[in-house]
């Protein structure tokens, strides 16, 4: 087989910035969706968006958008978008707003549109039999707080324990009290149809704190990866449950640093995350990562730290939000992203990162194959291992033993293809199924040369499963030196 190197498109020629390990995941917003070549080539992995804010024609607009942009480059690029679920809001004030002052006691109601004096109305219900005196309630994503002093069907009376300034359908939490609600909510169901037919890639569960709701979201788009999001308290509570029923974790800091103290965030984020590693599953950390970057073309030495942070703490992804929706330097993000990751992984630190331990995991053929490919890439210092995957599994086997090698994916079905943009340390590339796996092995060695990856003379690490083509059937080790004739017997 001959390539042309020249046949490349150009942008694919053009790119000369090294991609990171970590995967960045970019919110598509009105900043950005015109500009969503110049993401994938600052290093977006993963595009997002976010049913929470536009329209479903803005949905179905950035849907294309993202894929055009990604085919023109020959990039691989997943979409994730979150479905909102059962967020709790206050209705309206007089004149949009209210200062609620230490002391003041306030009738907590039911009801749409604005508040009476003394009361604040609720735009949901089961508050008024899941609260118990004492339990407290945050108003304003946590700026005003209150405690309960007595329940009834009508209200929930309170008193304000840290004043503050409430706003127009600002959100509410309930740290303390199990709110019965329905997830999927109504809209969640009606924007999954929209996401199922769409095609995008994974979903993020806003709120889900049970295993019965990610199935029910799952059935409604059964062939996208299912993220939950740990934004709550009850999430936390039953992280293990999630993490069994859940394909991926969302750290999601905004929310959970609302229900949380906010000082327990950092030892949150690290369990959770360690959590994920040690069942399998990957992790996106998310929100305020380069909160300075909406406004400023260089982030904070504090933000730069954080997004570090994660990197060693062993995340996958590292998550921009209003940084690329709305912000006034969304490529600036990205490019930032890039090079903050790129600086921890190629450091002897983060080689030296714990990695999970073969016993945690599955005794099947799969994984024993993928422990063997990581410590064989390791012992002969080789940059690649080169994965032939049908579902994606192996991969995800691989990528969670953070090889030091980059892992080459390969696969016939852009579903797949999709699905693995969010893994640490993996390349996921459409690549057609051959008769053979001597064919595979020398096809994808011609490759990986044409592409730049490698040499002739380089030594990579092959895993593949014969026969080929058929799933969860990995079972082969193979060291090759690119150039030499593949004989396997
Ligand atoms: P959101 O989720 O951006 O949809 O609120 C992330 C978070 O809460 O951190
Ligand atoms: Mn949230």
């Amino acid at each position: 087989m001959s390539i042309d190197l020249d046949r490349r498109p150009a942008a694919v020629q053009k790119r000369t910035q090294p991609f990171a390990h970590t995967k960045i995941v970019a919110t598509i917003g009105p900043a950005s969706e015109d500009r969503i070549g110049e993401l994938i080539d600052a290093g977006m992995s993963v595009a997002r968006i976010n049913f929470s804010h536009g329209s479903p024609e803005d949905f179905l607009r950035r849907v294309q958008k993202i894929r055009s942009e990604a085919d023109a480059r020959m990039a691989s690029v997943g979409i994730l978008t979150d479905i909102q679920g059962p967020k709790m809001r206050m209705g309206r004030f007089e004149g949009g707003h209210r200062l609620l002052t230490d002391g003041d006691v306030v009738r907590l109601v039911e009801g749409r549109g604005m508040s009476n004096p003394g009361e604040v109305v609720f735009e949901f219900g089961g508050f008024q039999t899941a609260v118990q005196r004492g339990h407290r309630v945050l108003l304003a994503d946590g700026q005003v707080e209150l405690v309960a002093d007595s329940v009834s069907d009508a209200a929930v009376v309170a008193h304000v324990t840290r004043a503050g300034i409430v706003s127009d359908r600002k959100g509410v939490h309930f740290p303390d009290s199990r709110i019965a609600y329905e997830l999927p909510t109504a809209e969640d169901r009606a924007n999954l149809q929209l996401a199922r037919e769409a095609g995008v890639d994974m979903v993020g569960i806003s709120f889900v704190s049970k295993r019965s709701e990610v199935q029910a979201v799952r059935a409604l788009c059964p062939d996208a990866l299912m993220i939950s999001k740990i934004e709550r308290q009850a999430a936390l509570d039953s992280l293990d449950e999630l993490l069994s029923e859940s394909d991926g974790i969302m750290v999601a800091r905004g929310d959970l640093g609302v229900e949380a103290e906010l000082e327990q965030l950092p030892l949150i984020q690290k369990t959770v995350i360690q959590a994920a590693m040690r069942a399998g599953k990957f992790t996106i950390t998310a929100t305020e990562m380069l909160e300075s970057m909406i406004t400023s073309s260089r982030p904070t030495r504090a933000e730069v730290t954080d997004v570090a942070n994660a990197v060693l703490d062993g995340t996958d992804g590292i998550m921009l939000s209003a940084e690329t929706a709305v912000g006034a330097h969304p490529i600036e993000a990205v490019a930032t992203m890039t090079r903050i990751a790129r600086a921890v992984e190629t450091s002897q630190r983060y080689r030296d990162i714990p990695r999970p331990s073969f016993r945690s995991a599955e005794a099947n053929f799969s994984n024993a194959t993928a422990l063997a490919a990581v410590q064989a890439s390791e012992a002969l210092n080789v940059t690649k291992i080169v994965c032939f995957t049908e579902t994606g599994n192996t991969v995800r086997l691989i990528s969670r033993y953070r090889p030091n090698a980059e892992v080459i994916a390969l696969t016939p079905n852009q579903r797949t293809v999709n699905h693995m943009t969010v893994l640490a340390h993996v390349r996921p590339l459409l690549f057609r199924r051959e008769k053979s796996l001597e064919d595979m092995l020398y096809m994808a060695s011609e490759m990986l040369v044409v592409r730049g990856l490698a040499q002739y003379g380089d030594s990579i690490v092959f895993v593949a499963g014969v026969p080929a083509g058929i799933a969860r059937s990995t079972n082969v080790m193979k060291l090759h030196k690119i150039g030499e004739e593949v004989k396997l017997h």
